[in-house]
């Protein structure tokens, strides 16, 4: 798996849809959801620049569906 690919917090996959080559931002998960800032503060700097966040660490659950697919 792409690093981009993998949530910084946990490892799991982020389901970034750009990530995954979509050329689409829309299309991604977190252009419609909220980010819970504590899991962005939670971010380093160099680690927010490498890859997004997966649905569950950014807070979000009702996308989380959407991204279970390995
Ligand atoms: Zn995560």
């Amino acid at each position: 798996m792409n690093p981009a690919q993998r949530c910084p917090l946990c490892g799991q996959g982020n389901a970034c849809a750009l990530a995954e080559g979509a050329a689409d931002i829309q299309a991604c998960w977190c252009f419609a959801a909220r980010i819970d800032p504590a899991a962005l503060e939670r971010l380093t700097p160099e680690q927010r620049d490498q890859a997004c966040l997966c649905p569950a660490c950014a807070g979000v659950r009702d996308a989380s569906e959407r991204g279970e697919q390995d």
